[in-house]
């Protein structure tokens, strides 16, 4: 019965299964553009009295929320959910069932969370163009940049470490993001708001001398501040001075002064790709923010675009969580009274 790919996968969506549907409808609004309506009853919760904990409360009436969802680019399913309500046998509180397709404590669906937090991978996504394309408000995009990327606090600092800045803005402070990476798989280990000496400092006064001495090659340009902080902070590091700025299948060749002062030409494999990526997404992500104002959020951004490691959280969904805890269902035939 329940072989609807669109059902099928809109239940995915919010971590639901045929399971939970006691019953529903799906048709077209607007074929050509790929509106749908779902309409559908989830099978009945029977929870306890929230205030007095009596089991068994009677169904009082159904109340029914629309919430709409986009399921793939050219695809819009509005879902009307048929929620109970319920009232207590003993006290007399009414209440009504949860909601498993709204994100707790906002008006926007689970889906959307989901399908917002996977755009925002893409560079190229602004939040305008999201807002728009979601029906929310820039301001709740941030919020759930803010709350949900599982950004690591503290990366290890890696064997080389590359310093390299992109310049990104113009503000009182400085025009450059600086970004420090891991040269071997060119995975940002974290982006400072300026490449002045003070920033750099502090960033690596976060790290003990047992973590710093894990960096065995610190490759930057000329710049005389890294300079002064390769020697100050990776003395023992073979430092490496990016000649060319040139990529070329791969290759990078780099001079390189070792600690007894001598000098030689080196070439050294980099993922050359990943660094190219880097100065483009970083450069996009600043014109596409427009301005923007807060540099926690715009840091966030930024690794969680270049880092494909970095993901998000969010909680899951009541009715996601009983599936997995109980796996049993209430026959709910016995208990519901007629409509
Ligand atoms: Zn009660």
């Amino acid at each position: 019965m329940l072989n609807d790919p669109l059902l099928n996968m809109t239940l995915e969506l919010y971590g639901l299964n045929c399971k939970d549907i006691d019953e529903y409808s799906l048709q077209p609004i607007d074929k050509k553009h790929g509106h749908w309506q779902l309409n559908v009853r989830l099978k009945a919760e029977y929870s306890p009295c929230p205030v007095c904990r009596q089991e068994n409360p009677r169904i009082f009436g159904y109340y029914t929320s629309v919430v709409k969802v986009n399921l793939m680019e050219h695809i819009t399913m509005e879902i009307c959910v048929k929620r109970r309500r319920y009232r207590c046998r003993c006290c007399h509180k009414t209440w009504t069932e949860n909601n498993p397709f709204v994100f707790k404590g906002q008006q926007i669906s689970y889906g959307t969370v989901i399908n917002i937090l996977e755009e925002l991978k893409n560079p190229e996504v602004t939040y305008k163009s999201l807002g728009k394309r979601f029906n929310v408000s820039p301001t709740t995009i941030q919020n759930l940049i803010d709350t949900h990327l599982d950004l690591p606090e503290k990366r290890p600092l890696p064997e080389f470490l590359l310093i390299d800045e992109v310049y990104a803005f113009r503000d009182s402070e400085s025009g450059y993001v600086c970004v420090l990476m891991d040269g071997d798989t060119g995975i940002p280990i974290d982006v400072l708001p300026s490449r002045r000496k003070e920033y750099l400092s502090r960033f690596l006064a976060r790290y003990s001398p047992e973590e710093r001495k894990k960096v065995k090659y610190f490759c930057s340009d000329m710049y005389q501040p890294y300079q002064d902080i390769a020697q100050l902070k990776f003395p023992w590091a073979i430092r490496a001075i990016d000649r060319f700025h040139v990529f070329q299948d791969f290759l990078r060749m780099t001079y390189v002064t070792t600690r007894n002062g001598k000098s030689y030409w080196k070439t050294r494999r980099l993922n050359s790709s990943l660094i190219e990526n880097k100065n483009r997404v970083i450069q996009t992500l600043k014109r596409n923010a427009n301005g923007f104002t807060n540099w926690d959020r715009f840091r966030s951004r930024i690794l969680y675009v270049l880092d494909p490691d970095v993901t998000f959280t969010i909680p899951s969904n009541p009715r996601e969580e009983r599936n997995r805890n109980s796996g049993t269902q209430k026959d709910e035939s016995q208990n519901e009274l007629k409509k």
